[in-house]
């Protein structure tokens, strides 16, 4: 699938950077021995593109990326596109549309809205439909190895072996599981928590040929084998035993951590025998004026709505970051009306000639990245030092130092101010 157009980042090779170190929430969010990262962020289901709960996720991977390229390391970094999926073909047959005329449209906004707010584009944009022979041989594997049985014509995974890395009680597991599309009160499964790899044929669905039938895949699977195909290689059923984990990071949402990247990351080991990631880091979610943003109470706010309306792309990439990204937040209009005030202080002051050396800021800007991309702190720091230069008769005027710091804040902040 076409990403979108690559972004120019301005060199920062003079700047000295400390490693970043991130609060994983299962594994080690700790990339100082690595020239190279393989990060995975788990894509849109394209019907509900792009609402501000998205581009949160998707601007915490953005800014984890910048800092590591900015480190001097190599980003691999691939993302996936649910295309197939039951909410997607529920929706299009509530609006009457074509399922794929509606994902083509909300993909085409998602490219236009990732472009708005300057988000590195993957090297790999992978929708599951293009996809499906692969998906078709790794259940195959996972059948030749013990991993799969038959409810009716349906192939389920198996999850028995890896219950133990369960993130939550299993109670609660069950409950969270039904409410992100699983079935488990299906008569028939061997653990309630099974996971389905290939749904059989359903009439008036979508279907692809495969050697377990006619049918569609599973979510999780679809995102264990676009993981392992784009960062591994096209011999990614044969990786080798021996390495410690076969990605280094897998991120998205807090709302993925289960059942979706519990059942992807065991569907991959499953299939290889070898951990899926070396850590998972998941973003908080969004809510709107107090209340939880979600379609049910149809309190979305879309970013092609509020650029439509005239807003400023980098105010709200700006909003975005005056939160940890860590944290579940609420998004309102006076937080957006915070992010532009300060970002035209920020703008005055970049605009001055007579600034002094700004390598004080930068590197406290950087210590605050590197605790655990701690930006609501490091745009306190940008903001505040805009507000309080003192005269140009108490410093030395370093020339150029507006442009400098400009060029900073557009390869690691991804603020073109
Ligand atoms: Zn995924």
């Amino acid at each position: 699938m076409k990403s979108w157009p690559a972004l120019y980042l301005p060199d920062t090779s003079d700047i000295d950077f400390p490693e970043l170190r991130l609060n994983a929430d299962r594994g080690i969010g700790d990339f100082s021995d690595l020239t190279n990262v393989r990060l995975y962020v788990c894509g849109i289901t394209p019907y509900d593109a792009t609402h501000l709960g998205h581009a949160a996720t998707y601007l915490t991977f953005d800014m984890i990326s910048r800092y590591l390229i900015a480190t001097g390391k190599e980003v691999s970094f691939v993302e996936n596109i649910t295309d197939i999926d039951d909410p997607l073909l529920e929706r299009a047959t509530r609006d009457g549309i074509d399922w794929e005329d509606l994902a083509g449209n909300q993909i085409d906004l998602f490219r236009a809205d990732m472009t708005a707010l300057h988000i590195i584009p993957p090297q790999s944009f992978i929708a599951v439909t293009e996809v499906m022979p692969l998906v078709e041989a790794a259940i195959s594997q996972l059948r030749d190895r013990g991993f799969t049985y038959l409810v009716d014509q349906d192939t389920y995974f198996d999850i028995s072996s890896f219950l133990g890395d369960l993130p939550i009680p299993y109670e609660q597991a069950l409950a969270i599981f039904a409410e992100r599309g699983g079935d488990p009160d299906r008569v028939g499964k061997r653990n309630q928590l099974d996971p389905i790899l290939w749904l059989s044929h359903r009439e008036g669905e979508p279907s692809w040929p495969s050697v377990h039938g006619m049918g569609r895949p599973g979510w999780h699977i679809e995102c264990s084998v676009i993981a392992l195909r784009y960062l591994l290689g096209e011999n990614f059923l044969t990786v080798s035993g021996s390495k410690s984990s076969l990605i280094d990071i897998q991120g998205g949402g807090s709302d993925l951590v289960f059942p979706h990247h519990f059942m992807s990351g065991a569907q991959a080991q499953a299939l290889t025998g070898v951990p899926l990631s070396r850590s998972y880091i998941h973003g908080g979610m969004v809510g709107l004026d107090g209340q939880k943003m979600s379609k049910s109470l149809g309190n979305l706010v879309f970013v092609s709505k509020l650029l439509q309306s005239g807003r400023d792309a980098m105010a709200i990439r700006y909003a975005l970051l005056l939160d940890h990204y860590a944290a579940d937040r609420m998004w309102s209009d006076e937080i957006l009306q915070t992010a532009e005030s300060q970002i035209a202080d920020i703008r005055s002051a970049l605009s001055r000639e007579d600034l002094p050396d700004v390598t004080g800021l930068i590197n406290s800007i950087n210590l605050d990245l590197a605790d655990d991309l701690n930006t609501p702190s490091a745009l306190a720091h940008l903001h505040q030092w805009s507000k309080e230069l003192p005269s140009p008769d108490q410093y030395v005027i370093s020339p150029g130092a507006g442009g400098r710091l400009a060029r900073y804040l557009d390869a690691v902040l991804g603020l073109a101010l």
